[in-house]
């Protein structure tokens, strides 16, 4: 693709970054909008590509264009298109080309089949390339002969892919954030103890993964998962059965028809085993997008009959900040954010540390009764018998808004003014008429910070994000 499209992306990029997506979502702020995937979007090696615009006060700017659904950094993919753009039968079969090319080296059937090879092989002979991030057989040990390796990979690290595989680190694109054993282990306990035998991970390897290891060491658990996500390097250690190559920004499935078929078929539930979804996508907007492809899979769930079905919802934990509360709400007006913390091994700032914890923003969103939702006592959640729910030790029953109103597990205090109960550290303003922390400046913005959406900073800035 030319340098021109390169430009205008680039440009739409910053955009971006600097002012988040917007639009639909924040009606008023500058940034882009996502109008969406539509029935005749071009595509990039990351399946369709979803339609955006540039917005200034919700009133669209510029002409509307497409831009990849997975990559939000030009330098991962840095395909664009007008909408409207005449584009040539020599630059579509460029395209074709390119997305073929930029497909991975292997199948996930050959994957599989290397699998089934490599773990006939000694452990002497069982290495894996750190630079490739794959797993070598011998013959290929000279292609890889100046790279990185590990060797002795044991039946125990294959069956810990997650630990194996360094985290990927883009930030924008898909830095992954590994759960902590602890909030892990919790998640499993839950949802065994919520009577679920089936778990649909959307970009959830290291739930998965526990999933499998257990099922596959002890002969009584019976619970069983499939994982989707777009990593394509949990092929080489799962089959199809287990392993969806997918990109949950577009609902695509990269295997075709099988795969989502293999998916099809893991939510349609016989004799009474209850599926339950799990994601815990990358944090950097979309939700929009994250919605409509959840959707999508929901209706996968319900369109596999059972009269049981009707008026239900498929049960969900969807995995995502606190600040994202209001939008997940208005496109699942079902679900209710649980008080749980969920921790993290490699997000520095999310972390449980053995220094005093840092308090994590992320939480579980749910479509399940909230008083089912049991956490543990042990680190001080407890019963509000008032909202039926489990709330964080900090979070106080406020009788004026009647509701335990904490989002971050402090103890939040009432403000009359404001009619509704505030962060601590937060004072009401005159000038600004809200609360907000004493040393703020008074001035309006004409664009709702993107997380908060109230006016008077960015993102960067936003109080919610820095726990203040
Ligand atoms: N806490 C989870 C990992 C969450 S990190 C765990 O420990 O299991 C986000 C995950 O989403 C990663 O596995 C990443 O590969 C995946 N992901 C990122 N972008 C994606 C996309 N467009 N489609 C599908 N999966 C994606
Ligand atoms: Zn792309
Ligand atoms: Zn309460
Ligand atoms: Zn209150
Ligand atoms: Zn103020």
């Amino acid at each position: 693709e030319g340098c021109r499209e390169a430009g205008g992306n680039m440009a739409a990029r910053a955009e971006a970054d600097a002012g988040g997506l917007c639009g639909a979502e924040r009606p008023g702020a500058a940034g882009l909008t996502l109008l969406g995937l539509t029935p005749s979007a071009p595509s990039c090696p990351h399946g369709p590509a979803l339609l955006f615009v540039k917005t200034c006060q919700g009133k669209e700017e510029g002409r509307r264009f497409y831009a990849c659904s997975a990559c939000r950094d030009r330098r991962d993919c840095n395909f664009f298109q007008w909408e409207n753009e005449k584009v040539s039968e020599a630059r579509l079969a460029a395209r074709e080309e390119y997305n073929r090319n930029h497909q991975p080296s292997f199948t996930h059937r050959q994957n599989v089949e290397r699998y089934e090879n490599f773990v006939l092989l000694p452990l002497s002979k069982r290495r894996f390339c750190q630079e490739c991030q794959q797993l070598l057989l011998p013959a290929e040990w000279e292609m890889h002969s100046d790279h990185q390796f590990q060797s002795d990979i044991s039946a125990a690290q294959l069956k810990s892919p997650s630990q194996l595989l360094y985290p990927l680190e883009n930030k924008k694109t898909n830095a992954q954030y590994l759960f902590a054993d602890r909030s892990c282990q919790f998640l499993l306990d839950l949802i065994i103890d919520l009577g679920f035998r089936r778990v649909l991970c959307v970009g959830t390897p290291r739930l998965h993964e526990k999933i499998q290891s257990k099922a596959s060491q002890e002969e009584d658990f019976r619970v069983r998962s499939l994982l989707l996500d777009i990593d394509f390097r949990y092929s080489q250690f799962y089959t199809e059965d287990e392993f969806c190559h997918y990109n949950m920004f577009n609902h695509y499935f990269f295997g075709g028809e099988a795969s989502s078929e293999t998916c099809r078929k893991f939510l349609y539930q016989d004799n009474g085993e209850r599926v339950i979804m799990v994601t815990d996508p990358p944090f950097g907007g979309l939700v929009e997008a994250l919605a409509c492809s959840f959707k999508k899979l929901m209706s996968v769930w319900k369109k596999t009959e059972k009269e049981d079905h009707n008026n239900k919802e498929m049960p969900v934990f969807w995995i995502f900040p606190y600040f994202f509360e209001s939008r997940i709400l208005e496109y699942f007006p079902s679900f209710r954010m649980m008080d749980y913390q969920v921790d993290y091994d490699n997000h520095a700032l999310y972390k449980y540390g053995k220094t005093g914890r840092r308090q994590s923003p992320v939480r579980i969103f749910t479509n399940l009764t909230p008083s089912t939702i049991v956490l543990p006592v042990e680190e001080g959640y407890r019963f509000c018998t008032i909202c039926q729910r489990y709330v964080s030790s900090g979070n106080q029953h406020c009788e004026i808004c009647n509701s335990c109103t904490s989002k971050d597990g402090r103890r939040w205090k009432h403000c009359v003014l404001c009619k509704k109960c505030v962060k601590p550290s937060w004072s009401h303003c005159n000038n600004c008429n809200c609360c907000a922390l004493q040393n703020h400046t008074c001035e309006k913005t004409d664009a709702g910070c993107f997380v908060c959406g109230k006016a008077g900073h960015k993102r960067s800035t936003c109080p919610s994000l820095s726990g203040t």
